[in-house]
């Protein structure tokens, strides 16, 4: 039937409920009609179809960094789109891709100079694993192709970057290449037992994963591949030293050290980078997305390093590194994110991030302090994560399960949006949030502690 001209409020939620399999949807439930239909949106707001306003705490999907309603993001992209928007990457290049690229062979530390786009930041993993595939083939080392990865990893929902999502939950009833990853267990400072010191729960994650690479075998372990810090499994903030100590047993092992910023990269943390600026490491390989262009167009990049770049050169001058998406390197959204880019260094963006984060940390422990369903307030930057704390033993037990959507609930309702993880809520406004709005947020979340209470 042919659609109709203006579609009603139940059109949509009909036609939405009826065509529109979303992430994650379950089989069964995947027919419901409770997605929150958003219309309009203005800086850290977004707006529902009723007009209700609510405090973007997600900041979309960890991504929208400078806020929505940026009338320059929309020239850029409009701009674009009239003088070229589509050129194939297979025969043509782009002046908004040429200078993209530059600019994060720039951004990046160290030798990191090459760059491939992706369409997102799964797509950004699934290249970096195949360069190290590309790479021990090229090496005559064909068994040289393990990616350790961690428990609680999310690093995307292509076939390879799901078979290194250290969440068995997300991959129920999909094949994955098992035998192509291994995962070090969970990382969690909050999870270590009580009397141990954080010091020695770091060691005790080094000692895991030298385990580890001694039980496979170096000469079968392609890659490490880790967030700055572990985003989707909770903001989980690595022990001070966890990831020096990594790279430094990487690169012994002739390990490519891939590190996933899809999250962390543009701003999150204050920097353009976490690795090198927060964490003082320089990856073999990063992979970004995301923040890269706010959240306004597709787009992400897997930046590799020269080292590694000319190992992949082999003497044979017709080799070809057979990886690319019709996509690659969007002049349109390369565009955007030029724009993007130039917006957050013209405001200082990265400046202010790094002045607000003290405040907005500071707002987070208070809640771990005060209240008691609150086992763990932690983040870092613009990151942050209730976790509620679990009694296995207790009546409350299956409600503890339940925290981060009964806290959403109740937030949501009193206009703030968070992102419920079974008994976690996560968060991570758009970066131009002001001291008054993160009090605004947090004085919402301690609200709907006490109403949870
Ligand atoms: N890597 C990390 C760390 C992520 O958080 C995500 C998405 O949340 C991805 C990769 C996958 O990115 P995309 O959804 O753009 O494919």
């Amino acid at each position: 039937p042919a659609l109709a001209n203006t579609p009603t409020d139940r059109d949509l939620t009909d036609w939405d409920r009826t065509h529109n399999l979303h992430p994650w949807a379950g089989i069964h439930g995947w027919r419901r009609d409770d997605y929150m239909r958003v219309n309009t949106a203005e800086g850290i707001h977004i707006w529902d179809h009723a007009g209700k306003r609510f405090i973007d705490g997600p900041g979309g999907m960890w991504c929208v960094q400078i806020g929505y309603g940026r009338q320059e993001m929309a020239d850029a992209i409009a701009a674009q789109t009239m003088t070229m928007p589509y050129a194939s990457p297979w025969s043509f290049t782009t002046e908004p891709a040429a200078m993209l690229a530059r600019k994060l062979a720039d951004m990046t530390p160290g030798d990191l100079n090459t760059v491939h786009f992706t369409t997102g930041g799964s797509t950004a993993v699934d290249t970096a694993i195949r360069v190290m595939q590309f790479l021990n083939n090229r090496l005559g080392r064909p068994e040289k192709k393990i990616v350790i990865s961690r428990e609680r990893a999310y690093h995307g929902s292509t076939y390879l970057a799901a078979t290194v999502t250290g969440k068995e939950r997300f991959k129920t009833r999909f094949d994955k290449a098992d035998d192509l990853v291994r995962f070090l267990p969970d990382v969690n400072p909050y999870h270590r037992p009580q009397a141990m010191s954080i010091e020695a729960w770091c060691d005790e994650k080094i000692a895991d994963l030298e385990t580890l690479i001694a039980q496979v075998g170096a000469d079968r372990i392609g890659a490490f591949i880790a967030e700055p810090i572990l985003c989707s499994g909770g903001v989980v903030v690595p022990p001070p030293g966890y990831h020096r100590r990594t790279r430094e047993i990487c690169a012994r092992h002739d390990i490519l050290y891939i590190s996933d910023e899809v999250v962390t990269g543009f701003g999150r943390l204050g920097h353009w980078f976490a690795s090198q600026e927060v964490f003082g490491i320089t990856p073999d390989i990063i992979t970004c997305a995301k923040g890269l262009t706010s959240g306004y167009l597709p787009l992400g990049a897997c930046i590799i390093s020269d080292a590694v770049m000319e190992r992949i050169a082999g003497p044979d001058e017709n080799d070809v590194f057979y990886n690319g998406y019709t996509y690659c390197g969007h002049p349109v959204s390369c565009a955007a994110a030029l724009k993007n880019i130039e917006i957050m260094e013209c405001e200082d963006i990265l400046g202010h991030v790094r002045r607000v984060t003290p405040h907005f940390q500071d707002r987070l422990r208070h809640i771990g302090e005060t209240f008691d369903i609150v086992g763990d307030a932690r983040g870092m930057g613009l990151l942050g994560c209730l976790e509620c704390r679990l009694d296995p033993g207790n009546n409350s037990y299956a409600r503890q399960q339940k925290f981060g959507a009964e806290l959403d609930a109740a937030c949501e309702d009193m206009g703030l949006l968070l992102r419920p993880f079974g008994n976690m809520a996560v968060f991570s406004p758009p970066l131009i949030i002001t001291g008054a709005q993160i009090d605004e947020m947090f004085d919402i979340m301690e609200a709907g502690l006490t109403r949870l209470s």
